[in-house]
Order: C-alpha cells, then sequence, then structure tokens
C-alpha cells in the first residue's frame, strides 16, 4: 500500500513528488506517454524563476526528475486506466500493466494542445508551431506570425504577441469571434493585428531548412486558396484537459478541467487532489502548475497525518 501515487510527470506532478518525497512518504509515480509533460515539446524556457539565461524545456524536466529521484521518489513508466475508490477509503490505480493500491493520490496528468491534425503538424513543434505565446513569443521579434483560433486565448495571444511580431494575423473559422467582448474588441481594435476571416489552414508550408515559412489558407465562404507569409504559427483553438479515465471520481468542468475546492487541490473525493494544467485552464504556466503541485502534496501529506490509524 503506497502513501501517496502521483499521476503524471510534469512540472506539477514532479513537484508534489519532490515535496511529498522530503515528508518521507516515497511516492511512487506513473509516468503516461508522455513523460516530462509540456514542456518536454517546447525549446527554451525563458519565464521560469531560477534561471536568469533561460532553459531549455527538456532540460528543466530532466533536473526537476533528478531531484524527485534523489529523494526516493519512484517512477513507473505505465500509463494509468482507471483510478477507483474503495471502501476502506483506499484507492486501486489500474495501469496497462499492474494495479496499484495507495492511501492518496495526485491527479497532475496536465492537458494536451489541440491541434489541427496536419500531416507535418509534429514535426514542426519547436520549429515554427506552438501553443503557447507566452513561451515562444520573444523569439519571433519583427516578423509576421499568425494565431489560429477565435476564443479569449486567440485574441489574448495575438494581443501579447504584437509586443514582438511585425504583424498577428488571427485566423478563424468563422467572421465572428467567439472570446468574450472585451477581449475580441481589444484585439480588434489592435492595428498590428489583422483578422482572417472564414478561413482555415489547409497547411503548413517549410522552408529548406524544415521551419515554418507559411500557411496555405482556404475560404470557407468562397472556397478560394491564398498563401500568407508567417514565421510562427500559435496555435489556439482549445487544450483538453488528461481527465477522462477518473470516471465519477472528480466533477469536472464544461471543458473537462477537474473541479478543486475553491483554493485548494482536493477533489470531492477525500485523498484525491489535483494539481497543474488538468485542473487549470487559467494560467496554464510551468511555474503555476508546480506551485500547484507542492499545495497537494502538503495536502496529501495532512490528510495522511489526520487519517493515521483509522
Ligand atoms: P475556446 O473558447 O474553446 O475557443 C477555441 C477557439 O478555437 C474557437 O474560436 C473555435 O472556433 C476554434 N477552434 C476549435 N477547433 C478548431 C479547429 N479544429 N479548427 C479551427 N478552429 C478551431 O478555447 P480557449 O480560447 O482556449 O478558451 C478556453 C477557456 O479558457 C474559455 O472558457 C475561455 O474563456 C478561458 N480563457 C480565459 C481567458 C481570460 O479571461 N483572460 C484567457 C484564455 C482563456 P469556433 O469559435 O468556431 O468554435
Amino acid at each position: 500500500m503506497e502513501e501517496v501515487i502521483i499521476i503524471g510527470t510534469g512540472c506539477a506532478g514532479y513537484t508534489a513528488a519532490i515535496y511529498t518525497a522530503r515528508a518521507n512518504l516515497k511516492p511512487l509515480m506513473l509516468s503516461g506517454t508522455q513523460p516530462g509533460g509540456q514542456l518536454t515539446t517546447t525549446t527554451e524556457v525563458e519565464n521560469f524563476p531560477g534561471h536568469p539565461d533561460g532553459v531549455m524545456g527538456p532540460e528543466l524536466m530532466m533536473k526537476m526528475q533528478a531531484q524527485a529521484e534523489k529523494f526516493g521518489t519512484r517512477i513507473a513508466y505505465e500509463m494509468v486506466e482507471s483510478v477507483t475508490r474503495r471502501d476502506d477509503g483506499t484507492f486501486a490505480v489500474k495501469t496497462g500493466s499492474a494495479t496499484h493500491e495507495a492511501k492518496t493520490v495526485i491527479v497532475a496528468t496536465g492537458a494536451a494542445p489541440r491541434h489541427l491534425g496536419l500531416p507535418n503538424e509534429q514535426s514542426l513543434i519547436g520549429r515554427g508551431l506552438t501553443s503557447c505565446a507566452t513561451c515562444d513569443g520573444a523569439f519571433y521579434p519583427d516578423v509576421p506570425v499568425a494565431v489560429i483560433g477565435g476564443g479569449d486565448s486567440a485574441c489574448e495571444e495575438a494581443g501579447f504577441l504584437t509586443r514582438f511580431a511585425s504583424k498577428v494575423y488571427l485566423v478563424h473559422r468563422r467572421d465572428e469571434l467567439r472570446a468574450s467582448k472585451i477581449m475580441a474588441e481589444r484585439a480588434l481594435a489592435n492595428p498590428k493585428i489583422e483578422p482572417l476571416w472564414n478561413s482555415a489552414v489547409s497547411a503548413y508550408l517549410t522552408d529548406e531548412k524544415g521551419e515554418m515559412r507559411a500557411i496555405a489558407l482556404k475560404n470557407l465562404v468562397d472556397g478560394s486558396e491564398r498563401e500568407v507569409e508567417v514565421k510562427c504559427v500559435f496555435v489556439a483553438i482549445g487544450h483538453v484537459p488528461n481527465s477522462g479515465f477518473l470516471g465519477g471520481l472528480v466533477d469536472l468542468d464544461e471543458n473537462g478541467y477537474i473541479l478543486q475546492t475553491p483554493g485548494r487541490t482536493s477533489t470531492k473525493t477525500p485523498g484525491l487532489f489535483a494539481a497543474g494544467d488538468v485542473a487549470d485552464h487559467y494560467y496554464r504556466q510551468a511555474i503555476t502548475a508546480a506551485g500547484q503541485g507542492c499545495a497537494a502534496a502538503l495536502e496529501a501529506e495532512r490528510y495522511l497525518a489526520d487519517h493515521e490509524g483509522h
């Protein structure tokens, strides 16, 4: 019987592991299919405190892993299929190859940015295709870029990118933004943002180095095609939180994010905590995920202390 199982090995998971390991709870981490989480898909991270010269995303995650393992965290590369709570309040965590038992569970499975599904997009991630303007916007000064989407994220990212880019195309499949009125108005009033309405990206076009050169756009009203030169495409068509495997143990919001107790990482199931992007559609930053991982570890520790001997 484990004291704590942490599901997910992104910033939230590793921080929870460092804290629970140092509290001598000997955490078991279950890694899933993307060890290291979303930061492993980015290049340089310039906004994680403590790294004044920046740090590569994969390197930061390897250091977090080393720090977690140094204090006794065990990592199993298994994909969790389901979590159930037993009558005695403990949990059964079923993976593809085993069933683990634990007194507490910290869910830190993150969210996957939604992509368009175009053939070469995987090879372009980090080479002119990204889902995070905060992370990558500063790498594209004085060049045209595009944001895809019409929601609050797209408008926010487009506005942020105008600090760097020479021009920001806002590519949306309809002729009206989904974003809240204030965000939409702000984006459309910005002289550096040019909306391209009723437009769908039909291809990402690359240069001889395999980096983003342009997007091929199809006009969804008249069917016409055009090319627009951009050095980077920021995809902001939503995220998919990895919360589906928890069944009825947690309540989800309308987009699938786990609902936490306000101001806490606890959920409606005692002993089950959620941290990071799987429960946070608002901040979505490495440092805020790490902060929640810390909070979940402290809450799990207190829960175990309160239930000792029960
Ligand atoms: P969202 O509101 O779901 O918007 C996604 C956008 O992407 C929509 O405009 C949608 O088009 C478009 N889209 C979806 N699939 C597409 C596809 N396959 N091809 C092309 N376009 C596609 O997502 P979000 O903007 O990430 O926001 C998520 C939540 O976070 C929202 O509740 C939002 O209010 C909140 N948020 C708030 C703030 C803030 O308040 N500061 C900032 C960011 C996010 P359609 O419009 O045609 O459906």
